[in-house]
C-alpha cells in the first residue's frame, strides 16, 4: 500500500484530499505547516508528496528543493505532486524547475488528483523495475539505478527531467510529439501540458549539451516535437 504525505494548510482542503486518497486505497497524513512537513517526510519517508505552493513557516517551492537535496534517494527522487492556484502560472513553472514532477490547480476535482497519483506512482514503479543501461557519447543512463552520468561525472536531473531523457534515449532516431512525450515519460494525457515538456527539454539541453542553443543529442523536429539522435 502506497503512502502518501500532505502538506498544505488549508484543513478542509487536506482533509478532502486525504479521504479520497484513503478511499483509493491509499494511507494519508496531513501536515499543515511547511517545515513541520519537511520534517515529517524525512522521519517518514512517503512514496509520494502532495504539497501545497503557500504554506506558513516555508512554501513549498523551498520545500522542493530540499527534498531534492536530500541524499538518500528514496527522498531525492521522491515524486511530488504541488497545488497551486489557477494564477500562479509563473509559479507552477518557476516548481517543475525546482524539482515538482506534477501540478494541480486549485480548484481541482478530487478525480483528477487520485488519477494523477496513480498515474505517478505508475511512473515510479517503470523508472525503478530492471532495464537495459543507455548510452549516448559519454552519456550514460541507468534507469533502473536512476543514474545518469555525462564523461564520468553524475548529472542532477529531477524525476521528470530523468523520465523524459529515458524516453527520448529508448526512442533514439524517432521523433516523438510533445503530447506523446507527456503520455510516456510522465504518465498521463491531458491537455495543456505541452509548455511543462518545454521547460523540461531547456534544463536537459543545458545539462547535457556542449551548446544548449545547437543542441546535438536532443533535437527539435520542426513542427512535431523532439528526437533524440540516432545511436
Ligand atoms: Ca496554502
Amino acid at each position: 500500500m502506497s503512502h502518501i504525505l500532505i502538506i498544505e494548510d488549508e484543513q478542509k482542503i487536506a482533509q478532502w484530499v486525504a479521504a479520497y486518497l484513503e478511499r483509493a486505497g491509499y494511507t494519508a497524513v496531513i501536515c499543515r505547516d511547511g517545515a513541520a512537513g519537511l520534517a515529517q517526510l524525512r522521519h517518514q519517508p512517503p512514496d509520494l508528496l502532495i504539497l501545497d505552493l503557500n504554506l506558513p513557516s516555508m512554501d513549498g517551492l523551498a520545500i522542493c528543493q530540499a527534498v531534492r537535496a536530500e541524499k538518500r534517494p528514496r527522498l531525492a527522487n521522491l515524486p511530488i505532486i504541488m497545488l497551486t492556484a489557477r494564477v500562479e502560472e509563473a509559479d507552477k513553472l518557476a516548481g517543475l524547475g525546482q524539482g515538482a514532477d506534477d501540478y494541480v490547480t486549485k480548484p481541482f476535482s478530487p478525480k483528477e488528483l487520485v488519477a494523477r497519483v496513480q498515474a505517478m506512482l505508475r511512473r515510479q514503479e517503470r523508472l525503478t523495475s530492471p532495464s537495459p543501461i543507455l548510452e549516448d557519447e559519454g552519456l550514460v543512463v541507468n534507469p533502473a539505478a536512476h543514474q545518469a552520468t555525462l564523461h564520468g561525472r553524475p548529472l542532477d536531473l529531477t524525476p521528470s527531467e530523468f523520465a523524459v531523457l529515458v524516453t527520448l534515449m529508448h526512442n533514439s532516431g524517432r521523433a516523438l510529439s510533445r503530447s506523446q512525450l507527456i503520455e510516456q515519460a510522465l504518465g498521463h494525457d491531458y491537455e495543456g501540458q505541452e509548455r511543462s515538456i518545454d521547460v523540461h527539454i531547456r534544463q536537459l539541453r543545458r545539462k547535457l549539451e556542449t551548446n544548449p542553443n545547437q543542441p546535438e543529442r536532443l533535437q527539435t523536429v520542426f513542427g512535431i516535437g523532439y528526437r533524440w539522435r540516432e545511436s
